[in-house]
Parts: structure tokens; C-alpha cells; sequence
């Protein structure tokens, strides 16, 4: 059977060249990076390079990178890091309703350590609400997270906007750019950010490896306490073949960035398009937004998400249920809510999302299956109880 991977947003395979650039620091480049002698200077040398490269691909100085074990101890370090260390003048941050739960779960964690946390609502296509974020600033507010595209529905959130309302006051941004980094032009500075993170499997790098960017001046807590690795700033022996390998994808999509950009949204809005003519209650969730070109997220009133999903796996097409259900629980996605989304409809929701080995062909066969699935699924009754 033919499989058709459409779950790239989860996770994204290795590039060949990505893998070649790797090769050599697991075997032949083995030093520790640390290490004084020649074995450590070449290893210190590709870390040095891969910094170097992380860093003119966002616009940042690679004083400013730190590398980490991936987004979720990039995003984990940008919200306690900072408000941790920035404590002294406030403790109160903002986060939008829709952050990943890297972010969501570490603003719990400041939570629970006595900071205030507020919600930043969302509009029914997932896109923060300005005045209402700007609503909830305070002078005691230290920091806003808002991510650059949403990873369930791919909304574009607002940045440049939110730059304006909140730096000029004082308050530091952190912006997750996990799932824009591979398909979205990046710079620090256009919109300014204080925080950025990357993470490379999303982008054609390995897994377990990923980058926070922190302006220079920005105070900012310890991670991990340990060695003097990422200048004393996270502990542990640095992972070179991961962080050459990051630096290898992240070049690697800057440069193609506009022509994946554009394959990925012809393939997106050809599924789309022929998933909307041909199944029956289909819908676009975010179609009001301007949305990444690779992800589309559609829901089918009266179905349930994971039947469709295991139908389509066992037709051969791979999509995802865009967190709707976290695995294991019936609990609708908190994107769809915060979207106003009723969780019947909500659960009734699955996430395509697109990656720059898909064809044409591939996209056009995927909304064939999807809408065979939902036909058979409804002449089954397929309702929901
Ligand atoms: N932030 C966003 C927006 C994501 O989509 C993800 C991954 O799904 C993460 C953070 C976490 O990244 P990682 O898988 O590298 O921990």
C-alpha cells in the first residue's frame, strides 16, 4: 500500500544533507566540546559554526543562541527563565490561550510558584485578540508569550502588533516559532522579539535538538545547573551532531524558504479545496486567518475525529488528530476552544499538515480517501452518541 505521510507538523524526517553534515560528529569529530586538546577544538569548532549559522539565520548575534534539548526546554526556559529572573519587577506574565503546552504547562509551573498568569483570549480563527491582550497589561506584567503560528490550526498570530503594544512598555516577548521556523521568513528583529524558540525536528533536522534566542540584556535565569556550557547558562555536554545538524536544516530552509512556501500552500489549498467540494460537512477551521501554507486543520460535524483518523491510517494516509484529543482523553484541544469552537465539533477535528516531499498527485489522492472516509463514516451512521 502506498503511505502518504500528512503529520508534518508532529514531526518531519531528517534531511539527507542534514544527516551527511551529522555523520562525522558521531564517529570521527567525537571530542567533548569542552575539551582543550585538538579532539576538543574540532568538536568546539562545530559548535562554534552551528552557532554561528543559527544565528544569521535569525538576524541575531550568536552570543544570543543557546542551544537545548529541543522546543519544549526552549519554550520551559523562556517563560520561567524569565519571569523567574525578572521577578523584582513584577509577577505578572500574559499568555495567549493558544500557546503549545510547552508554553501552557510552564506558566502553570510559574503559577504555582505565586506568579499571576493571564489568558490571552483568541478570535474564532485562532488570531489574538490585540485589545483584549492589551487589556491585560499591567504595570507589574514582565512578559507576553505569544507563539508566531499556532500548530494545531496554523493561525499566524499577530506578532509585529504585539511587538509594538508591549516592548515600548518594558515587557518582554517571547515568541514560539516551532512550527513557523521551517516555512516562515525569521528575524528577531522584524517583528523584535526578546525570546525565540526553534526546535530542528520540525524542520527537517533530528529530533532532541533545538535553540532559545535571547536578546542581549535580557535578564535571564539559569536552565540546568551544571557545567559551563552555554556560557554557564545550561549545564551538559554539548550534543554536536544534533546542534550541526539543526544549523545544517535551518540553512538549509532559509534558503528554500519562498519556493517551500509556496509548493507547500499549492498543496494545502488543492487538498483543500477538493475536501470542501466533495465531503459532505466539511469545514476550515482559522479560513478567516492568514494560516501557515503546510498545516490545514478541518473539522466534519456529526463524525468523530478519531475514526476518521484510524480509517485514513488504515488507508494508507497519515494526519493527526492536531492535539483535538490529547491521547488518552476526550478532551477537546484548548486551541479549538479558546476558538470558541463547541467540542462536539471540535472533537470531530483532524489536522493535515504538509512537507516538502509531498506531491501534487499525493495531495489530490489524500482528499480522495478523506472523502470516501467520510462518506462511508456517515453511511454508517457515523454520528457521534
Ligand atoms: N511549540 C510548538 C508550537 C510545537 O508545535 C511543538 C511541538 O509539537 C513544541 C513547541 C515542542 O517542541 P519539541 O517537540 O521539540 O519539544
Amino acid at each position: 500500500m502506498e503511505r502518504m505521510y500528512l503529520d508534518h507538523a508532529a514531526t518531519t524526517p531528517v534531511r539527507g544533507e542534514v544527516l551527511q553534515a551529522m555523520l562525522p560528529y558521531f564517529s570521527e569529530i567525537y571530542g567533548n566540546a569542552n575539551s582543550l586538546h585538538w579532539f576538543g577544538r574540532r568538536a568546539a569548532c562545530a559548535t562554534d559554526d552551528a552557532r554561528d549559522g543559527v544565528a544569521a539565520c535569525i538576524g541575531a548575534m550568536p552570543s544570543e543562541v543557546y542551544f537545548t534539548s529541543g522546543g519544549t526546554e526552549a519554550d520551559n526556559w523562556a517563560l520561567c527563565g524569565a519571569a523567574r529572573a525578572n521577578a523584582a519587577k513584577g509577577r505578572h506574565i500574559v499568555v495567549s490561550a493558544i500557546e503549545h503546552a510547552a508554553v501552557l504547562a510552564a506558566a502553570k509551573q510559574m503559577e504555582a510558584e505565586g506568579f499571576e498568569v493571564a489568558y490571552a483570549p483568541v478570535d474564532a480563527d485562532g488570531r489574538a485578540d490585540l485589545s483584549r491582550l492589551e487589556a491585560l497589561l499591567r504595570p507589574d506584567t514582565t512578559l507576553v508569550a505569544v507563539m508566531a503560528a499556532n500548530n494545531e490550526v496554523g493561525t499566524l498570530q499577530p506578532v509585529s502588533e504585539i511587538s509594538a503594544l508591549v516592548r515600548p512598555r518594558g515587557i518582554l516577548l517571547f515568541c514560539d516559532a516551532v512550527q513557523a521556523a521551517g516555512v516562515l521568513p525569521l528575524d528577531v528583529n522584524a517583528p523584535a522579539v526578546d525570546l525565540l524558540s526553534l526546535s530542528a525536528h520540525k524542520f527537517g533536522g533530528p529530533k532532541g535538538v533545538g535553540a532559545l534566542y535571547v536578546r542581549s540584556g535580557v535578564k535571564m535565569g539559569k536552565l540546568v545547573a551544571g557545567g559551563h556550557q552555554e556560557r554557564g547558562m545550561r549545564g551538559g555536554t554539548t550534543n554536536v551532531p544534533a546542534v550541526v545538524g539543526l544549523c545544517a536544516a535551518l540553512r538549509l530552509v532559509r534558503e528554500e524558504q519562498a519556493q517551500t512556501a509556496a509548493h507547500l500552500a499549492a498543496l494545502r489549498d488543492a487538498f483543500v479545496g477538493r475536501v470542501l467540494r466533495g465531503a459532505e460537512g466539511a469545514a476550515l477551521s482559522g479560513a478567516g486567518a492568514a494560516r501557515l501554507p503546510g498545516i490545514a486543520h478541518l473539522t466534519f460535524a456529526g463524525l468523530d475525529g478519531e475514526a476518521i483518523l484510524y480509517s485514513l491510517d488504515l488507508a494508507g494516509v497519515a494526519a493527526s488528530a492536531g492535539a483535538a484529543c490529547s491521547s488518552g482523553s476526550l478532551e477537546p484541544s484548548h486551541v479549538l476552544r479558546a476558538m470558541g469552537m463547541p467540542d462536539a465539533l471540535a472533537r470531530s477535528g483532524v489536522r493535515f499538515s504538509f512537507g516538502k516531499e509531498n506531491t501534487e498527485r499525493e495531495a489530490e489522492r489524500a482528499a480522495d480517501i478523506l472523502i470516501e472516509v467520510v462518506a462511508r463514516l456517515r453511511a454508517l451512521g457515523g454520528a457521534r452518541a
